[in-house]
């Protein structure tokens, strides 16, 4: 794994490179850029097992502002249902005060999808630790601000559960197709109030008449809240992202498990917006690479499922930069709720398409 992290290093020296043409419809070649060999990169050294809830996550957080203060600021962007901070860390060199894009990655929307808020704390320590010696990492860090937020639902990673604290789903309450059935939504928030409904079986094995019926229909309907936004953590995340905007917000990675794949807009039913060619080849381009150079594969809503109100889609709908839905883990870890093991593993599966994105960070810009 080691001299893999040797390879790709040198892999993601570039690849996306657009030329920017007078023609509005034409689409711009992309051009692969000369490799140049770097100083071989090192990995954090986590053990299995060891998994971070809200408090070691703080903790973990305020340790890396304590030993690389000149990288690393962590602010909190809101408060949960239950007032815990929703933390985020930002990564960059400080002592350049060059205009960097921006970029954020999250995790644990889902509360009980670990290994997503796991591979935000991974990435950031990976940073961290390689940015004296290696130059893709410092020329990164030294153009870039990469935001990064763990736990979107802290309420839900420490209960282990897949919603907020009012029985919300947080990855079907963003305002994009809001409340779909079809995208396995149902609006209904609290029960007069008070009585949490976190999600509805629509399709239990055989025995139901919407199983026969339509086969393909989603096997549950989640609480998408009331209205869109009306959650705090989703609030949160979405002020946070306009703010980000007037900070040349390149791209947006929304981490989940456990589909083990990436997948760009549009995940639900007819698009509420327009997609430019530009725009389809780039996603095309990124997938394609995904699929070709790492393990994961390539989100099909046709095979798996579809999700309306998620954050990937409205960021894309909202800011028109590349969004991307990452499922990580293997598919088969898909019991319900989600089983943890071969953490260290799993996290080295996810460097590489974070790092192909963000050595990317200006082309995606553009
Ligand atoms: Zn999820």
């Amino acid at each position: 794994m080691f001299l893999c992290s040797i390879l790709l290093t040198a892999l993601f020296t570039g690849c996306i490179t657009e030329e920017q043409t007078s023609k509005s419809n034409a689409i711009a070649e992309i051009i692969q850029p000369e490799i140049k060999l770097d100083t071989p990169s090192i990995l954090p050294d986590w053990k299995d097992g060891e998994y971070h809830n809200y408090y070691t996550t703080t903790k973990m957080l305020n340790g890396f502002n304590d030993k690389y203060p000149d990288l690393v600021n962590v602010f909190s962007i809101g408060k949960s249902v239950l007032g815990k901070d929703i933390w985020c860390i930002r990564i960059t060199n400080e002592k350049n005060n060059t205009i960097k894009s921006s970029c954020l990655i999250d995790g644990c929307i889902h509360g009980y999808e670990w290994e997503g808020g796991e591979a935000c704390l991974y990435l950031a320590e990976y940073l961290l630790i390689n940015f004296d010696d290696n130059k893709t990492i410092a020329h990164l860090l030294n153009s870039s601000d990469v935001y990064i937020v763990p736990l979107v639902n802290p309420d839900g990673r420490q209960d282990d559960s897949r919603y907020n604290n009012n029985g919300i789903d947080l990855g079907r309450n963003f305002d994009i197709d809001f409340g779909r059935i079809r995208g396995t939504s149902i609006p209904l928030g609290k029960l007069f109030g008070r009585i949490k409904i976190p999600s509805i079986p629509s399709n239990y094995g055989e025995f139901t008449l919407l199983h026969k019926w339509f086969p393909s229909f989603p096997p549950f309907l989640y609480n998408c809240g009331r209205h869109p936004f009306s959650e705090p953590e989703t609030q949160a995340m979405r002020d946070f992202m306009k703010e980000l905007e007037n900070n040349d917000f390149s791209f947006y990675v929304n981490c989940h498990t456990a589909m083990h794949c990436i997948g760009a807009p549009w995940s639900a039913f007819k698009p509420p917006f327009k997609e430019s060619k530009q725009e389809q080849y780039i996603f095309d381009y990124v997938e394609e690479w995904v699929v070709e150079n790492t393990e994961y594969e390539k989100y099909d809503s046709n095979l798996f499922y579809k999700a309306s109100g998620s954050s990937s889609d409205w960021c894309f709908k909202e800011f028109h930069i590349p969004t991307f839905m990452f499922e990580i883990l293997s598919l088969y870890y898909n019991s319900l709720p989600p089983k943890h093991d071969h953490l260290v593993h799993w996290m080295e599966t996810t460097l590489p398409v974070f790092m192909y994105l963000l050595v990317n960070i200006d082309n995606l810009r553009e």
